[in-house]
């Protein structure tokens, strides 16, 4: 059977604007490389995901290297320095105008959704659907006060860190083998900004948060928790997957884990090799569902943003792993709640 998927989360934006002049064209241009682009992720069945801006001056390719920092167990990457606000709301203007101007060029193929209505129409009409998803809330204001300026863009999920710190929260730096306990929780504003979210109705994403900021999250916030790019700590101890307890409040919040084909995050040994078979994306996704259950397990690639397995070479072999699933007796209903309906229900339920 042939599944359509929704993504949770992709890092194509930050290739366009990197490795493309920032040209939305590319993004129709089957020759612009990376992992994602508007033929081949039609053509495998994407139906839509979350578009994350990632502010500088990380690439995908410039980030810390795990070999670098070895230990005798494994690794302890430092965490980055904060990041200038300024500098990341030029980045991240010019990257949410990308984001429209893809949808302009689209010729009606692409849309920017901002309510669970206009999502579900999008993809009924065979649109594909984008979600706009900041990766580190390093442009909101510390008071709060420019918030509305990007719901008013069409942000409508914010991740609160990434894996550095901001005036919020602190993100969780990689460290191998280790929790995400490392750091303090969230800060005031932090909190405020938690509250300010639930107001909104924008999704708050924890992944990237340590552990101290996630529980202050679940504490504050009265929409599900999510994770859109996280895998079980108990198959992978790695510093950014989630422990039992967290997967737990996920399920308990009706929330979601997007279980991410990030090598190091599937792995038991947390290395960064791509030989790495599709069997461990599946592994990690039957874990979470036999813990908490089919309704709060989604697919959250980290396309164009990570190293993937040989095996899921880009957006085409996202159909091998549904097949892999297929094989390994998880049933039509499971893969269709897996593939797109538990990010449809989250983002209903947040967004309302
Ligand atoms: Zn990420």
């Amino acid at each position: 059977m042939k599944f359509s998927f929704f993504d949770g989360h992709n890092d194509t934006l930050l290739n366009l604007y990197n490795n493309h002049k920032n040209d939305a064209e590319s993004f129709f241009n089957t020759l612009s490389g990376g992992h994602i682009d508007y033929e081949r992720a039609v053509n495998s069945g994407m139906e839509g995901g979350f578009f994350a801006i990632f502010p500088p001056p990380y690439t995908s390719l410039s980030l810390p290297d795990p070999e670098k920092f070895l230990t005798p167990e494994g690794y302890d990457v430092p965490l980055p320095e904060a990041v200038d606000p300024e500098a990341c709301r030029k980045v991240t203007d010019e990257m949410i105008d990308l984001l429209y101007q893809i949808e302009t060029n689209s010729n009606h193929r692409f849309k920017v959704v901002k309510d669970s209505n206009e999502l579900e129409k999008t993809v009924q009409n065979g649109q594909m659907a984008a979600v706009l998803h900041f990766e580190g809330a390093e442009v909101i204001s510390p008071d709060l006060s420019n918030l509305e300026y990007y719901y008013e863009k069409g942000l409508r999920s914010l991740g609160l860190v990434w894996s550095r710190p901001n005036a919020f929260a602190q993100g969780v730096p990689y460290r191998y083998p280790s929790t995400g306990d490392i750091g303090p929780g969230l800060s005031e504003q932090g909190i405020a900004l938690v509250k300010k979210s639930n107001q909104f109705g924008i999704m708050l994403d924890t992944s990237h948060l340590n552990e101290k900021g996630f529980w202050d999250v679940v504490a504050h916030s009265n929409a599900p928790i999510v994770a859109t790019h996280s895998n079980a700590y108990a198959l992978s101890p790695i510093s950014r997957n989630l422990t039992d307890e967290q997967l737990k409040a996920i399920g308990d919040s009706n929330g979601v884990a997007g279980v991410t084909y990030s090598v190091n995050m599937l792995r038991k040994d947390g290395k960064m090799i791509q030989e790495t078979p599709i069997g461990e994306v599946v592994s990690h996704i039957r874990y979470i569902v036999q813990l908490i259950g089919a309704e709060h397990v989604a697919l959250g690639s980290d396309f164009d943003g990570t190293t993937l397995p040989n095996e899921i070479n880009d957006v085409t072999d996202v159909p091998k792993l549904i097949e892999a699933l297929e094989k390994d007796g998880f049933t039509n209903d499971e893969i269709e709640r897996i593939c797109f309906r538990n990010w449809h229900r989250v983002l209903a339920d947040t967004w309302k």
